[in-house]
C-alpha cells in the first residue's frame, strides 16, 4: 500500500470549480454527479484508497447493519443490475470491493488524489474563491468546497490514563491494519460496547484466550447489545449467537437472555423477527 500522495500536477498551482474532501460513498457520488453537470472537480482523500468508512474499518466482523440492497448507489440502473451482493448484510471487504468497482466503473480515480489530507480552507473575499491548503503543495483554488468527510471518519483515541505505557499492541477499529492480526493465545480486552465491539468480539474470541473476568465483561457487552438492537437489525446479529455460545456456553447465554426485566425487553423486541424467534426457541427460552 503506497502512502505517497497521488494525483495530477502536485507541484503546480491548480484551480477547480469544486474541491471535494473525502472519497467515501458521498465523495464518490459528488465527483460523479458534479462531473456530469460539467464542473471541473477534484477530490482529496487522506487514505490510500476509496470507500471511506469501509476503507478504514477493517476489523474482524465489520459489516453493514442495513440490507446490502439499500446500501447501494441508485444513480445508475446498469450499476444496480450488474452488481450482485453475496449476503443480505454485506461484510466490509465486499462493501469496499463495491466502492472500488464504482470508482473503476465510472473512471473516478483520475480526479482523486489519495494520501492527501486537506489541512485548511480559507475564503478569499477579493477573488471569491477558496484557497485549500494541502501539505507540501501549493494551495488549490476552488469556487466551491464540498466536505464529504463523513461524521465518523477520524478515529478518536480515548484519553485513558496509562494507555501510552501499555506494553502490548493497541488497535483501534477505525484504523485497523490492512494485514490480519493473529490473536491466538493472547489475552484481549475490548473497550467500548457499540456496534464495532459487538461485531468484532465474537471473531476475536474464537482465537483469543480470555480470562474469566474478560469473558464476563464481554458477555455483558455482547448480550447487552443483542438486546438493545431494534428488531430490524436483530437478524444481522443472529449469526453471532453460535459463536457466543461456544465461548460462553449455551446455558450462560440462555440465562442472560431470559433473566428478569431484561428477558421481557428481549422477548418483546425479538418476537417481531421470525429468525430471532427461532433462535430463542432453539435455546429453549420462553
Ligand atoms: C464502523 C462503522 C460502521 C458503519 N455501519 C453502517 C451501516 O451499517 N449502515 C449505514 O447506513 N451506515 C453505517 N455507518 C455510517 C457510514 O459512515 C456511512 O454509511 C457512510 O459510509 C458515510 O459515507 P461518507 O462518504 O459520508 O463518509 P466516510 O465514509 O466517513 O468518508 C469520509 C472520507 O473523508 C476522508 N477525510 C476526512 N477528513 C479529511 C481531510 N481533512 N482530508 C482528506 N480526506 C479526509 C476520510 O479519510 C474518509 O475516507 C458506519 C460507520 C462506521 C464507522
Amino acid at each position: 500500500m503506497s502512502t505517497a500522495p497521488s494525483g495530477p500536477d502536485q507541484g503546480r498551482e491548480q484551480a477547480f470549480d469544486v474541491v471535494v474532501v473525502g472519497a467515501g460513498f458521498a465523495g464518490l457520488y459528488m465527483l460523479y454527479r458534479l462531473r456530469g453537470l460539467g464542473f471541473s472537480v477534484h477530490v482529496y482523500e487522506q487514505g490510500a484508497g476509496v470507500g471511506g468508512t469501509w476503507y478504514w474499518n477493517r476489523y474482524p466482523g465489520a459489516r453493514c447493519d442495513i440490507e446490502s440492497m439499500q446500501y447501494s448507489y441508485s444513480f445508475s440502473e446498469e450499476l444496480q443490475q450488474e452488481w450482485n451482493w453475496s449476503e443480505r448484510y454485506a461484510s466490509q471487504p465486499e462493501i469496499l470491493e463495491y466502492a472500488n468497482h464504482v470508482a473503476d466503473r465510472f473512471n473516478l480515480r483520475t480526479d482523486i488524489s489519495f494520501n492527501t489530507r486537506v489541512e485548511r480552507a480559507e475564503f478569499d473575499e477579493a477573488t471569491g474563491t477558496w484557497s485549500v491548503a494541502i501539505p507540501n503543495r501549493p494551495p488549490v483554488r476552488a469556487s466551491f468546497i464540498v466536505l464529504a468527510t463523513g461524521c465518523l471518519s477520524n478515529a478518536r483515541i480515548p484519553d485513558i490514563k496509562g494507555l501510552s505505557d501499555f506494553k502490548g499492541p493497541v488497535y483501534h477499529t477505525g484504523q485497523w491494519p490492512h494485514e490480519d492480526i493473529d490473536f491466538t493465545g493472547k489475552r484481549v480486552g475490548v473497550i467500548g460496547t457499540g456496534s464495532s465491539a459487538l461485531q468484532s468480539v465474537p471473531l476475536i474470541a474464537q482465537q483469543a484466550s480470555l480470562s474469566s473476568r474478560l469473558r464476563y465483561l464481554e458477555l455483558l457487552i455482547l448480550l447487552g447489545a443483542l438486546q438493545a438492537f431494534a428488531p430490524l437489525s436483530i437478524d444481522m446479529y443472529l449469526p453471532a449467537l453460535p459463536v457466543i455460545e461456544k465461548v460462553y456456553t449455551p446455558e450462560m447465554v440462555r440465562q442472560w437472555l431470559s433473566a428478569g426485566r431484561r428477558g421481557a425487553i428481549v422477548r418483546r423486541r425479538w418476537r417481531r423477527s421470525p429468525d430471532a424467534r427461532k433462535q430463542t426457541e432453539r435455546l429453549g427460552i420462553w
